[in-house]
């Protein structure tokens, strides 16, 4: 099986190419159809699995097509626990985007604001962020999560380890309620099975 045996559009087949990959990767094969046909999934997946490419080029394929986002929304907002998850989800999904014309940034704590604010301002086709700084910039006005279209919570466990539940279910509560979700976690305890319950409608599991 192929790139392009997964229904992925002729740009990202070309990025993939640009980057030297040959073969998708087991998550790679069942996720990517699966979320190119819009429904929830929940995979159990480690990092190395190539589980990044598996959400970020379908994401990347539903975009393609929709609307600009208008001043301060946000069509796909993908959470991760640490900024340097976050710095990596930007740059595949740079790599993997790079021939077509959608806009995305990486937001966290412990920098400046005001670079983020900007970014922000005329809207995102992609956010990628950690909760707390996502919330301090929404509780500022800078950032509208009325239109996200699509939910990614990355390495879900790490994020309950390190007590983002809380900050989790405020960010819920700013999603409008149809929305595709993908929900990726390496490990999976009662919690984040109470989560998926919560936020997933029907999921399609993958285990890797
Ligand atoms: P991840 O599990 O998403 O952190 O990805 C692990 C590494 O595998 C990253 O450096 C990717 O660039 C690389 N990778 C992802 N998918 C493929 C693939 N299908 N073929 C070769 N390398 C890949």
């Amino acid at each position: 099986m192929s790139f392009s045996d997964l229904g992925l559009r002729a740009e990202l087949l070309r990025a993939i190419e640009a980057l030297g990959y040959d073969t998708p990767t087991p998550i790679q094969r069942q996720a990517i159809p699966a979320v190119i046909q819009g429904g929830d999934l929940l995979a159990s997946a480690q990092t190395g699995t190539g589980k990044t490419a598996g959400f970020t080029l379908p994401m990347l394929q539903r975009l393609a097509d929709g609307p600009r986002p208008q001043p301060r929304q946000v069509r796909s907002l993908v959470l991760t626990p640490t900024r340097e998850l976050a710095a990596q989800v930007g740059e595949s999904v740079s790599a993997y985007g790079r021939f077509l014309k959608l806009t995305s940034h990486v937001i966290f704590g412990g920098v400046g604001q005001q670079p983020q604010i900007d970014a922000l301002r005329p809207g995102l086709d992609i956010l990628i962020a950690t909760p707390g700084r996502l919330l301090d910039l929404h509780q500022q006005g800078h950032v509208d999560l009325s239109k996200v279209e699509i939910l990614v919570l990355d390495e879900a466990d790490r994020m309950l380890d390190m007590g983002f539940i809380h900050d989790i279910r405020r960010v819920l509560k700013l999603l409008p309620q149809a929305r595709q979700n993908l929900l990726f976690s390496a490990t999976f305890s009662n919690e984040i099975q109470a989560l998926a319950d919560r936020l997933l409608n029907n999921p399609q599991l993958i285990e890797v």
